[in-house]
């Protein structure tokens, strides 16, 4: 994780004062409570998009995904596919969208992180309409996934040396697949994951991370892949934001059927986001929210049973991604030669992420 400078300790200190989640964790706050174990906390959403519209998050207040030390961020993904085979079976859901949003640009309404997860059902009201098609042309696209491919390959190819659970080896990419759903620009592909930029983008350096190991149920994920796609995940989005010098991003999981993934299939979208961008991407409230106390008896049913579980992801799983830049420099080879986004006068200077941190808490303070 991103270490912090004294200065910004402070200033969390004091954003963690004033932090409505801080409160419903400690009990100051009433809330529904829908799956609680030592770490992490799932809360039904007060304005739910669907039914059994939850709130994920960390017991301990960190603000966005890359502040996460690694061995929370192994126990909140590795936790992640139970809990949401829990959420399916006691909803009868058919499929589940899970929203991820770092910074005030990508719709982060809280100073607490926090991951939406909308069990999803034929007919709700929760599209977030992934697959529409926008103005990011071909040309575009071009130029960005070479620039990308050189800048995120390698940054992926260190994260698998040091996860055991990922062989080295040949790749050969999973038959469920095939064509369309991937494109033509795949940027990185290894045993357990590919990493391709979307066919219809809905913005400039809009990636999509696909399983090699299951083509559409998350639960079916073990704890150790679901936490090496999410590592995946925050590495490119971190690469997308500091190359794009983005002002936010979203990190979507689709798994299952609804209206919006009629296939059912499980991807992992990482998108860019600026303040003026207008792609929404955020859940709207239900007009005539169902029964909040009953949904919350029936989640319960399920997430007790999972909530004494022992964590199965084991030290080694911990993978601290900003010894990435360490590593980066030992093997770095030397100055690359200008990218076409630099020439076409898009600096790849990556951002400090500590002034992200800054904006977004400047952000959240301001409204
Ligand atoms: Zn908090």
């Amino acid at each position: 994780m991103t270490p912090l400078s004294p200065e910004m300790k402070a200033q969390l200190e004091e954003q963690k004062k004033q932090c409505l989640f801080c409160r419903i964790i400690a009990g100051e706050i009433p809330a529904k409570k829908a799956y609680e174990d030592s770490r992490m906390v799932a809360i039904l959403d007060i304005n739910p998009a669907v039914r059994g519209h939850l709130l994920l998050m960390p017991k301990e207040h960190h603000p966005i995904l890359p502040y996460l030390p690694p061995d929370e961020f192994a126990h909140l993904f590795g936790r992640l596919p139970q809990i949401v085979s829990a959420a399916k079976s006691s909803l009868a859901a058919s499929g589940v969208t899970i929203i991820i949003a770092n910074g005030y640009a990508a719709g982060q309404q809280s100073p607490h992180l926090l991951f939406h997860l909308l069990p999803r059902e034929q007919g709700d009201q929760a599209d977030l309409a992934l697959n529409s098609s926008s103005s990011v042309g071909p040309t575009d696209q071009g130029s960005f996934f070479r620039s990308i491919k050189k800048t995120l390959s390698p940054r992926l190819e260190r994260l698998r040396d040091r996860t055991d659970a990922t062989p080295k080896g040949e790749v050969k990419t999973a038959g469920f697949l095939a064509g369309k759903k991937i494109g033509k620009m795949v940027a990185y592909e290894d045993r357990k994951a590919l990493v391709t930029l979307a066919p219809h983008p809905l913005a400039k350096g809009h990636l999509i991370i696909f399983s090699q190991e299951e083509p559409a149920l998350i639960e079916r994920l073990s704890p150790e892949s679901m936490v090496y796609l999410m590592n995946m995940a925050s590495l490119a989005a971190t690469t997308v934001f500091e190359s794009l010098q983005a002002q936010g991003t979203n990190i979507i999981i689709r798994s299952g059927k609804s209206d919006d993934n009629p296939e059912g299939i499980l991807d992992i979208h990482i998108i860019p986001r600026w303040t003026e961008d207008s792609l929404g991407l955020q859940p709207r409230p239900m007009e005539q929210p169902p029964d909040q106390d009953q949904i919350l008896d029936q989640l319960r049913e399920e997430m007790i049973l999972i909530e004494q579980e022992k964590d199965v992801c084991q030290e080694k799983d911990l993978i601290d991604l900003d010894n990435r830049e360490e590593a980066a420099k030992e093997e770095d080879p030397g100055t690359p030669e200008a990218s076409l986004e630099q020439k076409a006068g898009i600096p790849l200077i990556p951002k400090d992420p500590a002034d992200e941190i800054k904006e977004a808490i400047g952000k959240i303070q301001k409204r």
